[in-house]
């Protein structure tokens, strides 16, 4: 029997997003149908509903979820009903070429459910990142919904499923920061106080901080940064020298995404540093960098897709740290909302006043 519950749509194109009753199949093969309890507000549902990723409309919003199983498909062996769980928008197919050379955080063929969740008039719903879980339920493949310790409170548990493994990961597994490197991190939203923490519990000595907004800047201490540059006052990439014996990072994190953010990314580290980028650009942003420099300078430039995270590996581990007072996921939940208050919270994420807004159902 199929399930009509309360959702988030994006309607069309820059509208405001509506409360819709959509339909949500029971569970085929391969799929999980979940209960959600909650699901965090993140910078790509509203880039979804601006149609700034594709025109794929009606979009139902909601992708940082954490929930219990309700039921799961004829095949499904490894979850059963009232297994709690967060959702992963990336479920390796274990079959293409990066799975089998043992990359899957690289896999070309992740798996989403293959049956569409509908509007009340049989309009087929595009899941945001292949989720959709600003919704009483929805259904996702049983790859994308990764079992981790019920003890974790479901508003900061779901927060691993998007902008904090994102963070986390560009530190731990994208920059491989380890014991007594250096680390800037540029932005210190949801995803930039990520890799603060990450970087603080992979063991950097010194984690430093930038931003133009000196409330972000207390957040990142309160994350793990040992120093703070307000880059509207200061030079960022003289200001991290200066905090390193001159020398520069050894991991510099770009949380933002343009150019300028990159660029300062890029001369802030140590000879033979690393650059993460893991802010997402506009389509239309390009780089001008001296070839010579990016020569000479050595090292490596690397892009941060999800934090290269493999989520039943990754999940997990942060869950465990989260219970354990190491990790202050707690601390990214600015406000608890409604399902009908998602619209309000992207304008309080626009401008910059939240961590993370998170719809608790
Ligand atoms: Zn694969
Ligand atoms: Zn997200």
């Amino acid at each position: 029997m199929p399930h009509e519950v309360r959702a988030v749509v994006a309607v069309k194109k820059a509208a405001p997003v509506e409360e819709q009753t959509i339909v949500v199949p029971d569970p085929g093969p391969g799929e999980v149908l979940v209960s959600v309890q909650a699901c965090g507000v993140c910078h790509t549902d509203l880039h979804y509903r601006e149609g700034a990723i594709n025109d794929d409309f009606p979009f139902l919003l909601g992708h940082e979820a954490a929930g219990t199983v309700e039921a799961v498909g004829a095949d499904v062996s490894d979850l059963v009903p009232g297994d709690y769980v967060v959702l992963a928008w990336r479920a390796p197919c274990g079959a293409c070429r990066s799975c089998l050379r043992g990359r899957p955080w690289y896999c070309f063929d992740s798996r989403n459910a293959a049956q569409p969740m509908t509007l009340l008039d049989g309009t087929p719903l595009s899941p945001a990142l292949g989720i959709g879980a600003f919704a009483e339920k929805t259904l996702v493949a049983a790859g994308q919904a990764v079992k981790v310790d019920p003890a974790a409170r479901p508003e900061a548990a779901g927060l691993i499923g998007c902008g904090v493994m994102a963070g986390y990961g560009a530190a731990v597994n994208t920059g491989r920061v380890g014991r007594g490197d250096t680390v800037a991190v540029i932005g210190c939203g949801g995803v930039g106080n990520a890799a603060i923490a990450g970087a603080s519990l992979a063991g950097a000595r010194r984690v430093i901080a930038v931003d133009i907004d000196e409330a972000k800047l207390d957040a990142a201490t309160r994350f793990g940064a040992t120093h703070t540059v307000n880059s509207r006052r200061t030079d960022p990439v003289e200001a991290v020298r200066e905090l390193t014996g001159g020398f520069g990072v050894d991991v510099a994190i770009d949380a933002v995404g343009t150019p300028p953010t990159y660029k300062q990314a890029f001369y802030m580290r140590d000879h033979a540093g690393v650059l993460v980028q893991v802010g997402v650009p506009d389509p239309e942003m390009k780089i001008d960098l001296p070839l010579i420099d990016i020569f000479s300078r050595g090292g490596a430039l690397k892009s941060s897709w999800y934090g290269d995270c493999l989520p039943t590996r990754d999940f997990p581990i942060l869950v465990d740290q989260y219970l354990t007072r190491r990790l202050d996921l707690g601390g990214f939940v600015s406000e608890t909302i409604t399902l009908d208050q998602v619209e309000e919270a992207f304008g309080r994420m626009h401008r910059g006043e939240v961590l993370r807004s998170v719809v608790v159902l």
